[in-house]
């Protein structure tokens, strides 16, 4: 008999395989005793450059780090208006108030949770030019640049790309996330598609002088010792970090394929049960994507009527069952922004979703039968819902 908890990650049926590999490359970095920066953190660098089309790629702590560098690598200061979607994680918004910013917050197009052409045009009607505009590719995929980079283009404003969940996802144009903006932003918190043992970030850009002005940015703004052009920061990736991270990356793209294949048969297993088809479904499932795009699925979303929201994420849990609520209340409407004006119905699309987003665990360790419980555990919420 299997355990029948699912939990939402499984990072130790992850390690298991690797262990052996993991552990020797921990070795050889602690015999070296070369912790930050080297040889380690270059050859990431270079992979993960190669893997996002991107010309350059710049290591840093994490992916909150990234996001902060990257706007200060545009030149976004006290004063500056930022836009992005109100509808993510909260370090995206934070890193434009740390920096004296103000952020202008989008809506989301329903069907993807992302910034659309609509959504950010709506945006920059609110307010001043801004500085820089965030598009993020939510849970894995990838924000429409084609349609968003023809806006920001037109008004020569920098688009940057907050791809921390969706590193080997490809658009609607099948390029890769990371390659398309001015700069592209990913993490590598343990629980991202690639994992590291504790924080790291890394920064991607096609533009030479761009990169060299992001790498001086990571370490104090110094271009030689006791020589600071500008003023940085301290961010930078462990040499032990980049060690793991080396040894997953080669298996990136088949954990990618197979959290694609888990979340065609929770397809096919929601239709199965009657949840996801009809007039009125009780379940609205994420799709895919346009056909030259590669969704890599870093969360498995579906939409529950926001009066059923909650209880289904308890009865789940009563069944051994981890979901998620990512993000349960768009950031227009947390306190910490409050003086920026955002009231409740400003952003309807942002403030559906966070009412009736639910994570299902869709990790590459996922196990078909696991699969099954899920839908029948769910199955079973909507038989003995009254009415
Ligand atoms: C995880 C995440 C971040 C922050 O990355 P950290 O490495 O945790 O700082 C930023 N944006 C999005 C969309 C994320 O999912």
């Amino acid at each position: 008999m299997t355990d029948p908890r699912v939990p939402i990650i499984d990072l130790e049926a992850q390690y298991a395989p690797l262990r052996e590999e993991i552990e020797a490359a921990l070795a050889s970095v602690m015999r070296t005793q070369h912790f930050i920066g080297g040889p380690e953190v270059a050859a990431l660098e270079a992979e993960i450059a190669a893997d996002c089309d991107a010309a350059h790629a710049i290591a840093c702590a994490s992916g909150t780090d990234a996001i902060l560098l990257a706007l200060m690598g545009v030149g976004v200061g006290p004063g500056d208006a930022v836009v992005c979607p109100a509808f993510t994680f909260f370090s995206v918004a934070s890193s434009i108030t740390r920096l004296g910013a103000t952020p202008i917050f989008a809506d989301i197009d329903p069907r993807t949770f992302n910034l659309s052409a609509a959504t950010l045009a709506a945006a920059l009607e609110l307010g001043p030019r801004p500085k820089a505009i965030i598009a993020v590719d939510l849970y894995g995929r990838a924000a429409p640049f084609g349609e968003l980079l023809d806006i920001a283009d037109a008004i020569e404003v920098p688009l940057i790309e907050d791809a921390a969940q969706s590193l080997g996802a490809l658009d609607e144009a099948g390029r890769p996330v990371g390659s398309r903006g001015r700069v592209g932003c990913f993490s590598f918190f343990p629980t991202k598609n690639l994992g590291a043992f504790g924080d790291g970030g890394m920064l991607t850009t096609q533009d030479a002088e761009l990169a060299a002005h992001l790498r001086r940015l990571t370490n104090h703004g110094a271009i030689a010792r006791d020589d600071h052009p500008v003023v940085g920061i301290n961010s930078r990736l462990d040499a032990l970090q980049a060690a793991v991270l080396r040894v997953k990356r080669p298996h990136l793209p088949a954990w990618n394929a197979q959290r694609r294949v888990n979340a065609e048969r929770y397809g096919l297993l929601f239709e199965k049960h009657g949840l996801s088809t009809g007039d009125a479904p009780m379940l609205l499932l994420p799709d895919a994507g346009p056909p030259a795009s590669s969704h890599a699925f870093h969360q498995y979303v579906v939409r529950v009527d926001a009066r059923h929201r909650d209880a289904l994420h308890a009865h789940f849990a009563a069944h051994g069952i981890d979901t998620m609520v990512y993000y349960g209340r768009a950031l227009h409407l947390q306190p910490c922004f409050a003086g920026l004006g955002g009231r409740a119905g400003d952003l309807p699309e942002a403030e559906r979703a966070a009412a009736e987003v639910l994570a299902l665990p869709v990790h590459p360790e996922l196990e078909a039968a696991q699969q099954e419980r899920v839908a029948a555990v769910a199955a079973r919420f909507f038989d003995t819902l009254p009415g």
